[in-house]
């Protein structure tokens, strides 16, 4: 335990060059700093070991309710999981530095850049790290780059996508949990309105860039509806999106940290259900997780949209024994009343 005259800890690693950071820009109650970075490409780690993580960001702005990024900051001792929305770090970008990165990549390995931020939040307006990563990636060949975003702001490098998809595979992932504006405030409150990302999907479709649209997180009795899904599919296929797919809700210990309290504020109803749910596990297991894959499989036919090719973000893990959850869905759409509705290694 700490006592208030014990000595401040010794950092080290990202928690000292985080601590060390110049203030760049500070507006409302958001700080932009950068960030001393000694390489932008990492590792992906579990279900993503086989995969390359770009994030030119630490932090997003966005706030989303549910984000399981937060804990990225933790490895820089900010403790609070609220600083991830408002400390905003941005690599210090060296494209000589970060070219010779790419070019020691092989052909045919899979590139994610935005695992843990948003790489087109309001910072990418400014600093332009994004841009200018895909901007090196335009010079190279034969790589399988995926972008994850919930920016209309991604629409901006359309034509430097549509560059890059003449020598490699691109594909954004477009996320868009819900369409009814209200919820989209409420659970994504600094993100882009929903009908924005849908005039993004168009513009990034019609410069031939493919896009998936990605329906994650579904939250039990939130955004679980059949119709709240289908109406979230059937605008990305009328928009151009070429694939569709949607997976429950994890909360590990630092997104619980502020999903909780946010349904206690808004979704008082559903506390007790989501605290015994997710007291002992981070993903849910059993028959919630197999009845929405099927809801969503059921969806997608209609659509006739694919699945996408690959994991944007840690899928929940199907195991052990069959847990019933929130058993009214299993025998129906769930319904709220008038609201239907991811290190970079330093
Ligand atoms: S979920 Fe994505 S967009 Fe939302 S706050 Fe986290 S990193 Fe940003």
């Amino acid at each position: 335990m700490l006592f208030d005259d014990d000595p401040p800890p010794k950092l080290v690693g990202i928690a000292r060059l985080a601590a060390s950071s110049d203030l760049l820009e500070a507006k409302r109650q958001v700080e932009y700093l950068e960030l001393e970075t000694r390489r932008f490409i990492g590792r992906g780690s579990g279900r993503m070991r086989s995969i390359w993580t770009i994030n030119p960001y630490r932090g997003c702005e966005y706030g989303c309710k549910y984000c399981y990024a937060r804990y990225a900051h933790e490895f820089m001792e900010l403790r609070d999981p609220e600083l991830f929305e408002r400390k905003i770090y941005a690599k210090q970008f060296q494209a000589p530095a970060f070219r010779a990165e790419v070019r020691r990549l092989k052909a045919g390995d899979t590139v994610w850049i935005g695992t843990a931020t948003d790489p087109y939040q309001p910072a990418e307006r400014r600093f332009q790290i994004t841009r200018q990563m895909l901007e090196v990636f335009a010079e190279e060949s034969g790589l399988d780059l995926g972008i994850t975003t919930k920016s209309d702001f991604v629409a901006r490098d359309a034509a430097l996508m549509a560059r890059i998809a003449r020598k490699n595979r691109i594909r954004v992932h477009l996320t868009i949990t819900t369409l009814d504006e209200r919820l989209a405030r409420m659970i994504e409150p600094r993100a882009p309105r929903p009908a924005l990302r849908l005039a993004a999907l168009a513009k990034l479709t019609e410069a031939g860039v493919p896009v998936s649209v990605l329906a994650h997180p579904v939250m039990p009795l939130i955004n679980d509806s059949e119709e709240s899904l289908d109406a979230v599919c059937a605008a990305a296929a009328g928009n151009g999106a070429s694939s569709f797919s949607a997976a429950p809700l994890f909360l590990k210990p630092c997104s619980a940290q502020v999903f909780l309290p946010f349904l206690e504020e808004r979704f008082p109803h559903l506390v007790r259900r989501y605290r015994e749910r997710f007291e002992k596990a981070a993903y849910l297991k059993g028959h919630y997780p197999e009845m929405i894959a099927e809801r969503v499989e059921r969806i997608r036919a209609r659509h006739k949209l694919a699945s996408r090719r690959e994991p944007e973000c840690p899928a929940p893990r199907l195991q052990g024994d069959q847990l019933e959850l929130f058993p009214a869905l299993s025998k129906g759409p769930g319904t709220v009343p008038a609201l239907q509705r991811k290190v970079n290694r330093l």
